[in-house]
């Protein structure tokens, strides 16, 4: 299909100092759970950007010294040469495809405590180092900054050998030394580095400087800016500070990349942000450099991209989540393919893989941080290994994707769903308050499998195990979900609540489906995810008096990985739920609850009229258990493989159902001896090979 005109600005190409983009494409930096530790696994992530046809793929933070190392995050790094030949191979793979690399360096000065190399911080002046670790920084004498200075230099040249043709100096996500110098609020210096503005930018003049003297002949030099951090006149501010830096510096660097800080403001999730919200910040960059701007905001319709460059906001459109989702967004905006593009649904799953330090993971994109590993592409499968055709049972998000990957493979595919409606707990939760963008997860896999003609979709289909053994198809896939258990029992309870039993006592499948509980409410959240805020606010919007009853010290602690945690407790304050914390929900008596402290076991009551629970989930494993009960029956029917994933197998997250429904489908037919059923099922890269363990 040939590319709409519309699009054609997107695709011009891009001079950044010395070096060319061939389009406006531009993955910004960001973190993914590997960096130096998965070096392999890292640059086959990168390298499939670039085959995805962005035109820039840039590094996560890179370290440039012991003394700023963010450990345990694994970021890149390159400390000493010794670090050049890991970065080199991301530089490869994404060279391979005609895209230029980006490396962002970066030594976080007081926001890390250096817990590996066990270097005293250092930072613009006395203070303490970021989050709860009991150290502090020093601050940085002359020798320090000339240091600094030095390493920062030194990288740059060790960027350049790796094979960037970017490298970054980066003041941004309250994380970096030029910020940290910037923020009257971090600096009380009084020496030609503190004080006015023009001092306190001087340290990131000096480097931008730096770098173009040491690598400008052949490498672009970008900055990555945080024109706001959303802090008023206590932090930098677009209208002010931010706006001024960027007057000062403006032909100074060969690109701009600029966005908010700190990291919760810049990857906001869709529940609080939509698509292209950074622009009112950033639109003023553009009118004080020639220099090409790059900005984010999870960008993933080609006619707000164009809207972006056309009305001057940007010259080039910078992605990390939409990338994640599709690594091929460019290709397909490029080839006139927009219905293939699997929209970012921002529910920032891909954050966590950096928070809990493990490989990035997407919920649009299973495939994501398993390229090395598992060898997975995001857009291509192996062919079909069998004429045998497959029952999917169920199509939430685990058995679309099953379906949909089946039969990309080239299987015959029957999907039969039991309701008239696709997408599972997908479709029910996209209903709920700020969560409407979660249906893409839906949309696209049902849009992919309208064009697949082996594919046969079954609506008001609830199947039991007869009917499946009455179609006799020899493979089939169980993803029958869950339900959210009505008794109480999860993580803070092993038996069943007092009173859950009777009436009045709702689980969000009842509220999903509808029921409208009488007020007051206490919703009873020992999920800790994102759902509990969720239903209480959709309570409290329908008019009800509410409460949240969790035994954690805040409400959706986990969401905290996920970037949202702070603008949940503000969301819910805002709207007057009320929030009683540290207390479990010992028993409903009907018209009130009892509360007991985690901590010392004291009692309290609440009033209320219902309660809404959340605890566990039990996987709808009838079907499953009712097939396998009879094997004599399967054989019967010609059933050779009967396999339950996503929900119906362990109830998890999305991101885990849809992960599910691609690896079922990718195993189907995987010889005995492939990775898959290997005793590790996925390559690893191990610190010491095999033969370095021997004496
Ligand atoms: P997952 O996240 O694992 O995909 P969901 O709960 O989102 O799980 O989706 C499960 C889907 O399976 C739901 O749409 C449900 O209606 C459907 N389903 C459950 N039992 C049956 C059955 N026996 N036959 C057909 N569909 C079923
Ligand atoms: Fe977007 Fe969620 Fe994937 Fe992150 S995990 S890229 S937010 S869909």
């Amino acid at each position: 299909m040939a590319r709409d005109p519309r699009y054609d600005v997107l695709f011009e190409p891009v001079r950044i100092g010395p070096v060319t983009a061939k389009n406006r494409f531009y993955q910004v930096p960001h973190c993914n759970g590997m960096g130096h530790v998965l070096p392999r696994s890292h640059a086959a992530m990168r390298g499939m950007k670039a085959e995805g046809g962005w035109a820039v793929v840039c590094t996560e933070e890179c370290e440039i010294h012991p003394s700023g190392d963010v450990a345990p995050f694994p970021e890149a790094r390159l400390w000493n040469d010794d670090d050049i030949p890991a970065l080199a191979l991301m530089c490869e793979a994404v060279h391979a495809h005609g895209a230029l690399a980006g490396c962002e360096l970066v030594h976080n000065g007081p926001s890390c405590s250096n817990k590996y190399s066990r270097e005293v911080p250092i930072g613009p002046s006395h203070q303490p180092v970021n989050g709860y670790a009991p150290a502090q920084a020093r601050a940085m004498d002359k020798a320090d900054i000339r240091a600094y200075r030095r390493w920062h230099r030194d990288a740059a040249i060790r960027a350049k050998k790796a094979g960037f043709d970017v490298v970054y100096c980066y003041a941004g996500h309250d994380l970096s030394l030029p910020m940290h110098f910037l923020q009257k609020r971090r600096n009380d210096r009084t020496d030609e580095y503190g004080g006015s503005l023009e001092n306190r930018v001087r340290l990131f003049r000096e480097i931008i400087e730096d770098a173009k003297e040491a690598v400008g002949d052949r490498c672009a030099v970008a900055v990555r800016f945080a024109v706001d951090e959303l802090l008023g006149p206590l932090g930098i501010n677009s209208e002010t500070e931010g706006r001024e830096v960027v007057e000062m510096l403006a032909e100074l660097p060969d690109l701009w990349d600029v966005n908010l800080s700190a990291w919760v403001n810049d990857s906001i999730p869709s529940r609080f942000a939509p698509e292209g919200f950074q622009e009112d910040y950033v639109a003023f960059v553009k009118t004080l450099t020639t220099k090409p701007v790059v900005g984010v905001g999870r960008f993933t319709s080609p006619d707000t991209m164009v809207s972006m460059i056309r009305r001057g906001v940007l010259d080039m459109i910078g992605a990390a989540r939409p990338s994640i989702a599709d690594p091929f967004l460019p290709k397909k905006i490029e080839e006139g393919r927009l219905e293939d593009i699997r929209e970012c649904i921002g529910c920032n799953i891909c954050v966590s893989g950096d928070f809990t330090c493990t490989p990035i993971r997407c919920t649009q994109n299973p495939t994501m941080g398993e390229e090395w590993r598992k060898g997975w592409h995001p857009e291509i499968v192996p062919p079909k290994a069998s004429d045998d055709a497959v029952l999917v049972v169920g199509a939430g998000p685990a058995g679309l994707e099953a379906a949909r990957a089946l039969g990309q493979r080239g299987y015959e595919v029957h999907l039969a769903e039991a309701g008239d409606e696709l997408g599972g707990r997908v479709t029910r939760e996209a209903r709920l308050p700020g969560l409407a963008e979660w249906g893409r997860v839906r949309d696209w896999r049902v849009q992919q499998l309208a064009k697949l003609a082996n594919v046969t979709v079954y609506r008001d289909s609830r199947l039991d195990a007869a009917q499946v053994r009455e179609f006799g198809f020899p493979r089939v896939v169980v993803a029958t979900g869950a339900t959210w258990r009505r008794d109480g029992v999860g993580r803070a309870h092993a038996l069943p609540v007092p009173g859950f039993d009777g009436p009045n006592v709702f689980t969000p499948d009842d509220i999903m489906a509808g029921a409208m509980p009488a007020g007051p409410v206490v919703v009873f959240d020992d999920d800790y995810y994102y759902l509990g805020g969720v239903i209480a606010e959709k309570l409290r919007r329908d008019g009800l008096a509410v409460a949240i009853v969790t035994p954690s010290d805040v409400v959706s602690p986990w969401t905290e990985n996920m970037l949202e945690m702070q603008r949940i407790q503000r969301r819910l304050l805002d709207l007057e739920i009320e929030l009683q914390v540290k207390r479990t929900l010992a028993a409903f008596r009907g018209d009130h609850v009892e509360l007991a402290c985690v901590y010392t076991g004291r009692r309290s009551a609440i009033p209320c009229a219902s309660v809404v629970t959340l605890t566990g989930r039990l996987p709808e494993e009838a079907l499953y258990r009712d097939l396998l009960a009879d094997e004599a029956a399967l054989r019967a029917a010609g059933i050779t493989s009967v396999t339950a994933i996503g929900d119906a197998h362990a109830p998890s997250t999305i991101a885990a159902a849809v992960y599910a429904g691609h690896r079922a489908a990718r195993e189907l037919d995987a010889a005995e001896d492939d990775l898959c059923r290997a005793e590790v099922p996925f390559r690893r890269e191990l610190p010491l090979g095999a033969a370095a363990l021997t004496p």
